[in-house]
């Protein structure tokens, strides 16, 4: 396999580009779309007409009724006392940073092979990720590895639920208290995942970050956010954060920011609510079926949760060191895939500083990874199609 890194630690983009122009080519025959988030919505458009025509009488659009519904409904599904619905993910966890006073020079260790928004929601209010490795079979973060990243300057732990499972947070909180940290989940792939105690995603740090972007589990008609916690100020203060750092109309505590939610967005997302775990379970069974039936030599495939409801399956993420080729395979064959993610945030141009820093695991996942659809709309004719192709693949060697 040709290496994906160029010498000067940069990536190489035309070869990124290249394989998108090869799923574009197959639009035509596709069979399997990696999510169809037509389908996916259109399950409940009779509820989503009603509820905009009671929103376009009330005449109210942004933090209202609507929103406040909302952020209880959340609170209760995901088991906190609070929730504030944001403007999107990213956001939502720059407004929990600000409200945890989290500073200029100040370090959040995070897991390096993240989607790189928790990275930017770091760098946006000053402080500076630790990259920590993952653990290669849950590719969540390796809390073997956290303790010889805590300095002086270490405000809070940021583990994500990667891919819809839950990171090992019983071990991150003991090493949250032994050293006076934070946790802040990033909880935007993993809405509904839950531990053995019943506890979910959301309900497991100081305060966590979901994301409602159209392609998670519980994903909006655009963008969406929202925070969870339990701590009462924090909820508090976060809520005039998100509306200019203003309780009274024109009266500024706070440098604030606009992160609000949409009256329609927030009503489409109660809706949906009630369907979440219906669709959780539906990935679930999706997700069995793939790891039972596809046996191929060459492919490695996720390791099942040892608690089954741990995971929601975000993802479906399988590992090969001839990735690029069984993409291509898969298109020639009308399945869609995604990669996620073809560039580890420290190879990012943006993240010039980070270019020499060496995470070998964080790296070798980028190269081999492979998403497969997994969605509640797919069919079982779909999923089975997915597995004899896979099943039929072969590496010329
Ligand atoms: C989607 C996502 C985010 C950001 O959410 P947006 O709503 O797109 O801003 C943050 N972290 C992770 C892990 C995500 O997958």
């Amino acid at each position: 396999m040709q290496p994906l890194l160029k010498e000067n630690n940069c990536f190489n983009y035309a070869k990124i580009e290249k394989l998108f122009i090869l799923k574009e080519m197959v639009e035509t025959s596709l069979k399997v779309p990696f999510l169809d988030l037509q389908k996916v919505n259109s399950r409940f458009q009779d509820q989503f007409q009603d509820t905009l025509s009671a929103i376009l009488d009330s005449g109210w659009f942004i933090l209202g009724d609507k929103v406040e519904a909302f952020e209880k409904d959340f609170a209760e599904y995901c088991g906190v006392k609070h929730s504030v619905a944001v403007a999107n993910g990213l956001e939502a966890i720059v407004l929990i940073l600000k409200a945890l006073n989290v500073e200029k020079g100040d370090e959040i260790i995070v897991p390096a092979n993240t989607y790189i928004a928790s990275i930017l929601a770091i760098s946006q209010v000053g402080a500076i990720p630790i990259l920590c490795e993952p653990e290669e079979n849950s590719f969540n973060i390796n809390t073997l590895l956290i303790e010889e990243k805590i300095t002086q300057r270490t405000k809070a732990i940021m583990p994500v639920h990667l891919y819809g499972q839950l990171a090992d947070m019983a071990e991150i909180y003991n090493i949250a208290k032994k050293w006076k940290l934070s946790i802040i989940e990033d909880a935007a792939q993993s809405h509904g995942a839950s531990k053995e105690n019943g506890k979910k995603a959301g309900n497991l740090s100081d305060a966590a970050a979901f994301s409602f972007y159209p392609g998670k589990n519980l994903g909006a008609l655009g963008d969406g956010g929202a925070i969870t916690t339990n701590d009462h100020s924090l909820m508090e203060k976060i809520k005039i954060l998100r509306n200019y750092g203003s309780k009274f109309k024109y009266e500024n505590l706070y440098k604030g920011f606009n992160s609000r939610l949409d009256e329609i967005q927030a009503a489409f997302l109660s809706i949906k609510l009630q369907y979440l775990d219906q669709d959780n379970q539906r990935r679930r069974e999706i997700a069995e079926i793939y790891t039972n039936t596809i046996k191929n030599k060459h492919i490695r495939l996720p390791k099942k949760p040892a608690f089954t409801k741990s995971h929601v399956w975000h993802l479906f993420v399988l590992r090969t060191i001839n990735r690029d080729d069984l993409q291509k395979f898969l298109t020639s064959k009308g399945i869609q895939t995604v990669v996620h993610y073809p560039i580890p945030p420290h190879k990012q141009r943006a993240y010039s500083e980070f270019n020499n820093l060496e995470l070998p695991i964080t790296e070798r996942i980028h190269k081999e990874v492979l998403s497969l659809p997994i969605s509640p709309v797919m069919s079982n004719e779909q999923v089975q199609y997915v597995v004899d192709c896979l099943n039929e693949y072969k590496v010329n060697e």
